[in-house]
C-alpha cells in the first residue's frame, strides 16, 4: 500500500494529529537547521506556511455567521413553547457563570498555594494600555442590534444571537405562512453542514502549517524564565478540564466523561491549533450534534453562546496572571481584591469574544480594576502563545460540556448517539467529481 493510499484511509482525527505533529516537527527542524535563513523565512514561514495557515483559518471564520444564524433559525423555528427558551437561556447561562466562577477561583488558588511570582525577574518592556472593563449593564444593552446587518457584518456573535432567537420564534408563530422560510432554513442548514465537511477536508494540512509556522518562529527563551508561571497555569488547566469538567457531566448528567472526551479530541486539536474558540465553532457544533447526540435545537444556542461568554481557560490565565503580577511586584492583594478580579474576569469573558491573544487585553481589564500595573503583562507576554493554545481548548471543552449537560437535562439528547463509540467518526467525504449525484442519476 502507498503512503498516499495509507494517509487516505486514515480517519479525521488522527490526519488532524498526523498534521499537527508534523507541523511542530518541521517547524522545530528548520528553527535548528536553517535559523534566520533568508529563502526558508521568505518561501517556508512566511510564504507557504503563512498562506497555508491563513487561508484555513480564513476559512473557519468564514464558515461562523451564517452557521450561527441559519442553526439557531433552524432551532428555534420548530419549537412549540418558546418558553423553553427562557428555560434553556437562564441554564445554560447560569452553568456557564458557574464553571467560570469556579474555574478561577481554583487559579487563584493554586497560584496563592505555589507562589509563581516570588522572585520572578521583572524585566517588562513594553507597555500596554487597558480598555474599561465592560459593565453588566453595557453587555446587556449591547446584546440587542439595531442593525441585525451589521451585526453579522462585524460578527458580533451575541447580537446574533438575539436576532436569530427572534427570528426563529417569529417563523414558528407565523404557523402555515412561515413554512416555507423554515423550509429555507432546514435546507439552507443542510448545505453549511455540507460546506463545514467540505472543508473540514482541509484541515489536517491547515493545522500543519499552522504549527510549522509557530514552532518556527516562537521564543522558547521566555518558557525557562517563567516556568514556574508556564508549569502552573497548564496543570491548573489540566485539573479544570478533568476534574470540573468530568465530575459535572458524571453528577449532574450521569455521563460517561471518558467517552466524552474521547469524542472530544478533534475538537480540542482544532481549538490548539487555531487558539481560536470562535473559528473552532463550526467544529464543536459538529462534534456535539453528530458524535455527542445532542439535538441541534440545544447546540445551535449554546455553542456559540459558549464561544463568546464561556472563557474558563482564559479566565484561569488571569487568575493566575494577577497573582503572579501582584507578587512579582511585591503588591499585595486582599480578599475583596480577589473577589473583584473574579468578578471582572468573569464580565470580562462575557463581553468579549473568542478570537487568538484576547486573554490578554481582558487581563489589562482585571489589573486595572484592582491596581496593579499593567508593565506586568509584558512579563507574561512572551509565554502566552502556547498558553493561549492551552487555554482555548479548555474554553471549547467548557462550552461542549455544558451543551451536553443541558441537553440531558432538557431531554435533547441522544443517549444511543452519546455512547456509540462509533458515531460520526468518519468525516464525511465529499466527491468533487460527482456532485449532485441524487438528481442526476
Ligand atoms: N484564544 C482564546 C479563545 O479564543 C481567548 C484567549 O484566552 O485569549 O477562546
Amino acid at each position: 500500500m502507498t503512503v498516499v493510499q495509507r494517509w487516505t484511509m486514515l480517519s479525521l482525527t488522527s490526519k488532524v494529529l498526523v498534521g499537527m505533529l508534523f507541523g511542530v516537527f518541521t517547524g522545530l527542524l528548520s528553527r535548528t537547521l536553517f535559523p534566520f535563513d533568508p529563502f526558508v523565512t521568505t518561501y517556508f514561514t512566511d510564504g507557504l506556511f503563512l498562506v497555508i495557515g491563513k487561508i484555513f483559518i480564513t476559512c473557519l471564520k468564514m464558515l461562523v455567521v451564517p452557521l450561527i444564524f441559519t442553526s439557531l433559525v433552524c432551532g428555534t423555528c420548530s419549537l412549540r413553547d418558546a418558553t423553553s427558551l427562557g428555560r434553556l437561556g437562564f441554564k445554560t447561562v447560569g452553568i456557564y457563570l458557574m464553571t467560570t466562577c469556579i474555574a478561577i477561583s481554583i487559579a487563584i488558588l493554586g497560584a496563592l498555594l505555589i507562589e509563581p511570582g516570588a522572585g520572578a525577574n521583572l524585566e517588562g518592556t513594553s507597555t500596554f494600555a487597558a480598555k474599561e472593563a465592560p459593565s453588566l449593564v453595557n453587555v446587556i444593552i449591547g446584546m440587542f442590534p439595531s442593525n441585525p446587518v451589521n451585526a453579522m457584518a462585524s460578527g458580533n456573535t451575541l447580537q446574533i444571537i438575539m436576532f436569530a432567537l427572534l427570528f426563529g420564534i417569529s417563523i414558528a408563530a407565523s404557523g402555515d405562512k412561515g413554512k416555507k422560510t423554515a423550509d429555507l432554513f432546514m435546507s439552507l442548514n443542510e448545505v453549511m453542514m455540507k460546506l463545514v465537511a467540505l472543508l473540514m477536508n482541509i484541515a489536517p494540512y491547515g493545522v500543519f502549517a499552522l504549527m510549522a509556522r509557530l514552532f518556527t518562529e516562537i521564543e522558547f527563551g521566555a518558557i525557562a524564565n517563567l516556568a514556574k508561571y508556564f508549569v502552573l497555569l497548564v496543570a491548573v488547566l489540566i485539573t479544570h478540564l478533568l476534574v470540573t469538567y468530568c465530575s459535572m457531566l458524571k453528577i449532574l448528567a450521569g455521563l460517561s466523561p471518558r467517552v466524552f472526551l474521547r469524542k472530544m479530541e478533534d475538537a480540542i486539536m482544532f481549538a490548539f491549533s487555531t487558539a481560536s474558540s470562535n473559528a473552532t465553532i463550526p467544529i464543536s457544533m459538529e462534534t456535539v450534534s453528530r458524535r455527542l447526540g445532542v439535538s441541534n435545537k440545544v447546540s445551535s444556542f449554546t455553542i456559540p453562546l459558549g464561544a463568546t461568554i464561556n472563557m474558563d481557560g482564559t479566565a484561569m490565565m488571569q487568575g493566575v496572571a494577577t497573582v503572579f503580577i501582584s507578587q512579582a511586584f511585591g503588591i499585595e492583594l486582599g480578599m475583596g481584591d480577589y473577589l473583584t478580579v473574579i468578578l471582572t474576569a468573569t464580565l470580562a469573558s462575557v463581553g468579549t469574544a473568542g478570537v487568538p491573544g484576547v486573554g490578554l487585553v481582558m487581563l489589562a481589564m482585571v489589573l486595572q480594576q484592582v491596581g496593579l500595573p499593567l508593565e506586568g503583562i509584558a512579563l507574561i507576554m512572551g509565554v502566552d502563545r502556547l498558553l493561549d493554545m492551552v487555554r482555548t481548548a479548555v474554553n471549547i471543552t467548557g462550552d461542549c460540556a455544558v451543551t451536553c449537560i443541558v441537553a440531558k437535562s432538557e431531554g435533547e439528547l441522544d443517549l444511543d448517539t452519546f455512547n456509540n463509540p462509533e458515531a460520526a467518526t468518519s468525516e464525511e467525504k465529499i466527491d468533487v467529481h460527482h456532485l449532485n449525484v441524487a438528481e442526476t442519476s
